[in-house]
């Protein structure tokens, strides 16, 4: 007998972007090009190998269950009381448990597509219903067409701004409208995983232009701009219930003690986040004329990706790419998302790139 649920048994796995040393073995190369998960490639923060390694001294005692340093150092950096902050498993682990704060089966949650992937996963391993709106001709979020689809079964809106994976973003007056139009007891969740890369002046920080709205929630990561993927941490910045809530439902002691120490010495680096965000942003944008010159549909990115809007040649690309080397993310049918790596990194790319379309 099947043992556990049925309806999950045709539900995709999260892709994660393949490993590098593989791809280096299969293909007899020294080493392969990673430009598929939106990591920044300039090595952990200075000062964050040595803080992690002096706090696994400690690896047989349990992290702080309430993570409080690193609620209150967030709290500082960013403005607001420790009351309102939430952390968890990377920030994609909050999203689950903003789901699991607001949602009872049946209830539906409304985001567009194509958006982050993990949304349409952890929505089906929640039961809850996806409410899916497509995404306007120029890759962006259709929010006229978000605010519509709100029913009275609607419990969260995800919005992710830059979107994952297009980079494209929405403007202070498209927000400011669509924020006004969605009733006070549905949860907006501003995902921001790729803020610290926005260079427009009329993408707002959400934080500072929406925190104070009760029913806006703000997720940022550790993951990007921070360098510290790996470590897996992320925070959310909310209204005391919902934060108080959502540290109810996180899974006890989700920050492991490397990641609070690895946290707490990265915040201590914004100097050199912000040296390497404008590194980023360069690059970003050569790479975005160059692909330009190939697929003249590349929308303007401000994450630390680019959008290539292949259609039904996506597959075929990124696997010519693999063929040589670099690993990018095709989501089929659709398009590739190629991350901003190194300025060698992405000359190897675009040499691929001119080759392959
Ligand atoms: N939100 C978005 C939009 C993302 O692209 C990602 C990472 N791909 C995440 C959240 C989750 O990142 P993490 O769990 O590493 O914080």
């Amino acid at each position: 007998p099947r043992l556990t649920r049925a309806d999950l048994a045709a539900l995709p796995n999260y892709v994660p972007g393949r490993s590098p040393a593989d791809l280096a073995r299969e293909l007899g190369l020294t080493e392969a090009i990673k430009l598929a998960s939106n990591e920044v490639p300039y090595g952990p923060l200075p000062g964050v190998v040595e803080a992690v390694t002096e706090a696994v001294a400690g690896a047989h005692r349990y992290p702080d269950m309430g993570v409080l340093a690193l609620r209150e150092a967030l709290a500082e950096r960013y403005g607001v009381s420790a009351d309102r902050i939430a952390t968890g498993c990377g920030s994609v682990a909050l999203c689950e448990h903003l789901v699991r704060a607001t949602c009872l089966p049946g209830d539906e949650i409304v985001y567009s597509w194509r958006s982050f992937e993990a949304y349409p996963i952890i929505a089906a391993t929640s039961g809850v219903t996806s409410v899916r709106v497509p995404n306007t001709a120029a890759h962006g979020h259709d929010l006229a067409a978000m605010a519509d689809a709100i029913t009275d079964r609607t419990r969260l809106v995800l919005v992710c701004n830059p979107n994952n994976p297009t980079g494209t973003s929405l403007r202070r007056t498209e927000l400011d409208r669509f924020l006004d139009a969605v009733p006070e007891d549905v949860l907006v969740v501003l995902d921001e995983a790729y803020r610290e890369f926005v260079t427009d002046p009329e993408v707002p920080d959400g934080l500072a232009v929406y925190g104070d709205r009760p029913n806006v929630v703000v997720l940022r990561t550790l993951s990007k701009a921070w360098g510290l993927a790996g470590l897996r941490i992320g925070f959310l910045v909310g209204q005391p219930e919902v934060a108080g809530t959502v540290r109810k439902v996180v899974t006890p002691f989700s920050a492991s003690i490397a990641a609070q120490a690895g946290a707490l010495a990265a915040l201590n680096q914004e100097e050199e986040v912000r040296r390497r965000c404008a590194l980023v942003v360069d690059e970003r944008s050569r790479l975005t004329d160059a692909l330009r010159k190939l697929v003249p549909e590349v929308p303007e990115s401000q994450a630390n990706f680019v959008w290539l809007p292949l259609g039904d040649r996506a597959v075929e690309f990124a696997k010519a790419c693999e063929a040589r080397g670099v690993i990018v993310r095709p989501f089929a049918g659709d398009g590739v998302r190629v991350t901003v790596g190194t300025p060698a990194e992405n000359d190897a790319f675009l040499a691929v790139a001119e080759s392959a379309l």
